[in-house]
């Protein structure tokens, strides 16, 4: 058994291990589990299809466009892994896959230049990020946006709109400023966490990461949020950029080890299924393998962590009609699905109504509404209408990715709903309770 696994993990890099793919017996339990399938009804888009697919590339079959698209319109939701009854390991099949596929495809110039600036120079650096924030703060603030929007000129060009309604607004101040600070804990302090604030949220949700470390704080944590911190590599290893990945996380895992924290924080729930994946990913590191191990031992989706201490229920009313939609990388990634629901019931006069389907992906998954936005928008239409009929007016979830697209069909769909993360409506509990004592 442990032979077989360790085979799995060493052959990653040379695409799918085969002793992965022998596990799928083709039952299609997982079919209506997976949203491309759903909106296609095309079995080569379909788990069971893609994993045909990748088993034949293992045996020899060439690399095909087909192949590529086949695998490139896959979210990798990994809701086919919890569906699942036979432990197909679909997540790393998928990377493995598509990491294979880099290894051996050619782009145009353009388009390589394209992928290098994003993921090798803009996503690990924090001046590019806070430059691009700035350009994109200009073109919000300045009006130019609501222009464009107005004058319907981005509908001229095409799917332009729609990856426009998905673009995040630029939180000034940015998040950076906190980094490398140390927040006390209101009252007692029961724990040490270290924070993970992410790469584009210290730019787009700069007040979520505030609201994380004001929770944390009222929860009896003192929060650190070290300064040698940067990208977890979630968006690098989607895209087959695995040594890119792998030398994201090598820096993570020595900015974060430098204490004894009792756990290690992240509030984006994508980020996380990544950052617990890091053992998997330095496996074959002897220098990083046993620092790697320890570091995922730590690491906590906040709600996670939030649900496992005795919460501090000094909250006031928050009154509202809320849903959950499951974020895929919490509910199949990481396996978390009841930590955010019992955190929501635990807020005064939230009345809380499950959506049909909550853990089916919502379309947002990394970069893929912006690389895929037809099929996004598709799976993000059925979700809206899962979500409306709740009649609830604020859709929770638990990852930024999964916000900024729920927000855009709110917004194309027209349904308005309020979209907000799980600690933000903790903090606005928290909030309502000292200000009730105020007053
Ligand atoms: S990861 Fe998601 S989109 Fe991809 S095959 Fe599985 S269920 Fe379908
Ligand atoms: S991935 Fe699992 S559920 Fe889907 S066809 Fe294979 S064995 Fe069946």
């Amino acid at each position: 058994m442990a032979a077989s696994s360790d085979l799995a993990v060493s052959k990653r890099a040379e695409g799918p291990a085969q002793a992965d793919l022998d596990k799928c017996v083709h039952c299609g339990l997982c079919l209506n589990a997976c949203p491309t399938y759903r909106e296609l009804g095309v079995e080569m888009d379909s788990p069971r299809g893609r994993i045909y697919q990748m088993n034949q590339v293992a045996n020899g079959a060439e690399i095909t466009e087909s192949y590529v698209q086949h695998l490139e319109l896959c979210l990798a939701c990994r809701g086919c892994e919890t569906a699942c009854p036979s432990g197909v390991p679909y997540g790393r099949m998928i990377e493995a896959a598509r990491a294979q596929i880099e290894n051996q495809r050619k782009r145009s110039w353009w388009k390589q230049s394209l992928r290098k600036l994003a993921f090798d120079k803009v996503l690990p650096s924090r001046t590019a990020l806070q430059v691009l924030g700035t350009g994109l703060y200009v073109y919000q603030a300045s009006g130019l946006q609501r222009v464009m929007r107005a004058t319907g000129v981005l509908k001229l060009m095409g799917n332009l709109s729609n990856i426009e309604a998905l673009s995040p607004a630029a939180e000034i101040p940015f998040f950076y400023s906190k980094i490398g600070k140390t927040f006390a804990p209101v009252g007692k302090r029961r724990y040490r966490v270290g924070f993970l604030a992410g790469c584009i949220a210290n730019v787009a949700f700069a007040r979520l990461n505030e609201a994380t470390v004001r929770v944390l704080q009222k929860n009896g944590c003192e929060v650190v949020i070290p300064a040698a911190q940067g990208c977890c590599g979630a968006l690098h290893l989607h895209s087959g950029l695995r040594n890119e990945a792998q030398a994201l996380a090598r820096k993570n895992i020595d900015a974060m080890l430098t204490e004894d924290f009792d756990a290690i924080i992240t509030n984006a729930a994508g980020c996380g299924s990544t950052l617990k994946e890091y053992d998997e990913l330095l496996a074959d590191d002897p220098d990083y393998c046993a620092k790697a191990r320890e570091f995922r031992a730590r690491m906590k989706d906040v709600t996670e962590f939030l649900a496992s201490i005795e919460l501090n229920r000094d909250m006031g009313v928050v009154d509202v009609i809320a849903t959950y939609q499951d974020s895929c990388h919490l509910a199949h990634g990481q396996k978390i699905k009841n930590a955010p629901r019992q955190l929501l019931k635990a807020v005064p006069g939230l009345v809380f109504r499950e959506m049909p389907m909550a853990d089916l992906c919502c379309g947002s998954a990394g970069i893929y509404n912006l690389v895929q936005n037809d099929m996004a928008m598709r799976i993000l239409q059925q979700k809206m209408e899962f979500a409306g009929s709740t009649k609830a007016s604020l859709i929770v979830t638990a990852n930024p990715g999964c916000m900024l697209q729920l927000a855009a069909g709110a917004k194309v769909f027209g349904s308005g709903q309020q979209i907000a993360h799980v600690v933000e409506v903790l903090d606005e509990a928290y909030r309502n309770y000292a200000a009730a004592r105020v007053g």
